[in-house]
């Protein structure tokens, strides 16, 4: 049981699924669930096999960036995930939805019931990572999946943009409140590179990663650039083309996490 009495959700008898990795931001828009995407399609481009949870119940983009769509798979009370190019193992609600344009108008306790089951009555299989992308904020479907689900660590989203505010450091006092361990977190849109002259412009005023990292204690993992390259290809489903190599040791992190 986690510090508010509750226990973890078990696995069902189909899945073994070795490490379990959120990816949470202080707010929308600072690029969440494009890091989730490119975090799964890099561990799989290590080798391993890797699984998406779409827990973004209300603005879920993942199955859109890597062009996954149709009804999954569905046995006696157990759903397939769907499968990517790569291989990489999808399950969101957008793939449940007869028509993807309608709003999820659901109270939050539905919605984080429809994560939970995403966990419990879903067919994943072997699975080395699990990242489940959360909705922005620190709303009850973050809350109920750092309680329920048996993570191994939260790594926080931000941008130049809302490094100042206190946003990020919400997010990150509620992974530390429910002693989960916060493995680091990304600056993205951090830069843009001129086109012309290839120099670095800060876009959204000056990168507050250095301070973040030394006020809060937390590892910069990645500074991404904005980069039209990859809104474009999201936007194609063609996310796992995006050639930039990222998360490269971080399998290492998770796994000092876990055996420290
Ligand atoms: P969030 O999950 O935080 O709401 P998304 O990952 O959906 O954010 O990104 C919001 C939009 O910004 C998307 O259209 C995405 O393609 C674009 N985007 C995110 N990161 C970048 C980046 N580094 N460069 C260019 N576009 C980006």
């Amino acid at each position: 049981p986690d510090k508010c009495g509750i226990d973890k959700l078990p696995q069902n008898e189909y899945n073994n699924i070795k490490h379990v990795v959120a990816v949470m931001s202080g707010k929308g828009g600072v690029g969440k669930s494009s890091v989730s995407a490119l975090l799964a399609v890099s561990l799989a481009n290590q080798g391993y096999k890797v699984g998406i949870l779409d827990a973004d119940i209300t603005g879920p983009s993942i199955p859109k960036m890597f062009g996954v769509s149709g009804l999954p798979e569905q046995g006696d009370n157990i759903m397939y995930a769907k499968e990517t190019d790569k291989g990489i193992k999808i399950m969101s609600l957008n793939l449940l939805l007869e028509n993807e344009d309608m709003p999820v108008i659901w109270r939050g306790p539905v919605i984080a019931g429809a994560v939970k089951q995403f966990w419990t009555d879903v067919a994943w299989g072997d699975i080395d990572y699990l990242v489940v992308d959360l909705p922005p904020g620190t709303g009850d479907v973050p809350l109920t999946v750092l309680q329920s689900l048996p993570l191994d660590g939260v790594i926080i989203v931000t941008s130049p943009q809302d490094l100042a505010n206190m946003v990020v450091r919400k997010a990150v006092n509620m992974v530390k409140y429910m002693n989960i361990p916060v493995l680091g977190f990304v600056e993205n849109m951090s830069y843009l590179n001129c086109p012309d002259c290839g120099k670095e412009i800060q876009v959204f005023g000056k990168s507050h990663a250095d301070s973040l990292a030394n006020t809060m204690g937390l590892r910069l993992l990645e500074k991404l650039p904005i980069d039209p390259a990859l809104s474009e290809l999201s936007d194609n489903g063609q996310i796992e083309k995006y050639g930039r190599e990222l998360f490269k040791g971080l399998d290492d992190i998770i796994n000092t996490q876990v055996t420290s």
